[in-house]
């Protein structure tokens, strides 16, 4: 460490985790005003997400949303120290070396975070240091919400009623420090290359003119969305076709902005924003869901491995690994699911009626158990977060709080054909069926065989055939359900389509 004077008070260490922003961060507002410098660590510790280490996309994306940080930081008379965990030992360490006398977090709600935090807060409490937490990346805390009877919400309606009865609460976001008080003396850090967090994956090579993670990028897209995507929302959202949505999830999860960034400016922007009908109410809407999602996952840890309507543990899910391998290619013969499948490959999100319709088709015509999708989707997406993957999963596998109803099964066809009416969605990302007419295009197999010889198309060639036929898979779908829901006995093979 390079000291210059020797502290008399010492200073404060802000442990940054998913709220990787200077405006409205209230764990660096307070450590700011604590006197005698801000220490600004991030520690490295995939080991002790359990089953959830950031994947692949959600690496690359922390990497340079990290590297933008750094600089940042830099721009305000600060740094970024890299350490490894563990966690508690890291603090510890930078305690002793620093003389800091508190640490400050914004909380994060992931049932083997709650329990690392706890052992943190411990460790340093023994040793006589200070811990102050903040609510950083949620409007509210997820232990605010309570039913009529006094019982976490399992239902989103009566959530988002108390919700828009406490929004007035919302304060307004904090700005930016212009300068960060620095310590008397820095200690070492390694270099964010150092803790390999960038995959080495080809697809990835073009993504940073995809996305600009960092700050300044999740303003750049909140911008765009509030210019040209928020009156529209309502209407574009189901849209994949269409830039129909902000795009700020993967921001949002990093704590890049926050949520309450985001409603006042929304609010601000629109008045009379929570209004049924119009695109600002369903945006904020939507905002509500995140916060509903952390709010299950707090009272509800045991959600992110096992489904929340316990019939569904004897569910007679298909282990056939081929189907999954065809899902997760993109090779199903089914266009809107391939080319989300793609998609998502390819650029690390989608849309979520996409999501919907990908998912749905993996639980209801595959059935194949949603914690194998759940667990893809935490490889490919840059916004991998556990609360929103875990509730939106259980919602479409028909086992989770307010979820859909298992027997309501989408027909990808004709999702496919409302949603995407003009197939251009398609079009841009099975560039196999680029030359079939609209017509066609959700539905390659009824084409007359003139229009798939014009179009290029071979099916079993060059594009698979279904892999399963709409119908039939459904009725066994069907099948599987009613014995599970009636607690009969079941076994996989009685259900093979
Ligand atoms: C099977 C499945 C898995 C999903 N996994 C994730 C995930 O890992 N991470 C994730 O952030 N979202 C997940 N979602 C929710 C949703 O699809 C994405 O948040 C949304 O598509 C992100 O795009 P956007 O930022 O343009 O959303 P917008 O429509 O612009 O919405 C704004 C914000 O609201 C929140 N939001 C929107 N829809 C939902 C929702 N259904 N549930 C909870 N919050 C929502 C997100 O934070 C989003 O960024 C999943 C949905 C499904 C059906």
């Amino acid at each position: 460490m390079q000291t210059r004077t020797t502290p008399t008070e010492g200073p404060a260490i802000l442990w940054f985790r998913l709220d990787l922003r200077l405006a409205d961060n209230p764990a660096l507002h307070e450590a700011s005003q604590a006197g005698g410098g801000v220490i600004p660590v991030y520690v490295h510790a995939p080991e002790e997400e359990g089953n959830w280490a950031p994947g692949a996309a959600s690496r690359w994306w922390l990497h340079h949303s990290l590297a933008r940080l750094e600089a940042t930081l830099r721009e305000r008379g600060s740094r970024l120290i890299f350490r490894r965990g563990p966690a508690a030992q890291a603090l510890t360490e930078l305690v002793r070396e620093t003389r800091a006398k508190a640490v400050f977090w914004s909380r994060r709600y992931e049932p083997t975070a709650l329990r690392r935090d706890a052992e943190v807060r411990a460790t340093l409490a023994k040793q006589g240091v200070a811990v102050r937490e903040s609510c950083g990346s949620l409007l509210f805390e997820p232990w605010q919400w309570r039913s009529a009877v006094g019982r976490p919400f399992r239902v989103f309606r009566p959530f988002w009623i108390n919700f828009q009865r406490l929004a007035d609460r919302i304060d307004s976001p904090l700005p930016a420090p212009r300068r960060i008080p620095a310590p008397d003396g820095w200690p070492d850090s390694l270099r964010l290359e150092e803790l390999s967090l960038l995959p080495n994956e080809e697809r990835m090579g073009h993504w940073l003119q995809l996305w600009q993670p960092g700050e300044a990028g999740a303003h750049r897209a909140l911008n765009q969305f509030l210019e040209s995507g928020l009156r529209r929302y309502g209407a574009d959202r189901d849209r994949p076709d269409k830039p129909g949505t902000s795009k700020l999830s993967p921001h949002l999860h990093f704590g890049e902005i926050s949520p309450r960034q985001l409603w006042n400016e929304v609010r601000s922007t629109s008045p009379g924003a929570l209004r049924p009908g119009s695109g600002a109410a369903a945006f904020l809407r939507e905002l509500a869901w995140r916060e509903f999602a952390h709010h299950v996952l707090y009272y509800f840890p045991e959600a992110v491995e096992e489904p929340l309507k316990p019939e569904f543990r004897t569910f007679p899910w298909s282990e056939d690994d081929v189907r999954l391998q065809q899902w997760q290619q993109g090779q199903t013969g089914y266009p809107i699911v391939d080319a989300g499948m793609r998609e998502l490959w390819q650029t690390g999100w989608l849309a979520n009626r996409v999501r919907m319709v990908v998912a749905s088709f993996l639980v209801k015509h595959l059935r194949i158990r949603w914690q194998k999708g759940a667990a893809w989707f935490w490889q490919t997406l840059v916004d991998a977060d556990l609360a929103n993957n875990t509730l939106n999963w259980q919602w479409v596998a028909g086992c989770g709080v307010d979820a859909a109803p298992y027997f309501r099964i989408f027909h990808p066809v004709k999702q496919g054909e409302k949603f995407d009416p003009n197939g251009e969605y398609v079009r841009r990302w099975i560039p196999e069926l680029a030359g079939l007419p609209a017509d066609w295009i959700h539905r390659p197999w009824e084409a007359p065989s003139v229009v798939l010889a014009a179009a290029g198309v071979e099916l079993g060639t060059n594009y698979p055939r279904p892999v399963v036929e709409h119908a039939e898979a459904r009725a066994a779908a069907l099948r599987a359900f009613q014995a599970v829901r009636g607690s009969r006995p079941t076994s996989p093979e009685a259900w093979q389509p």
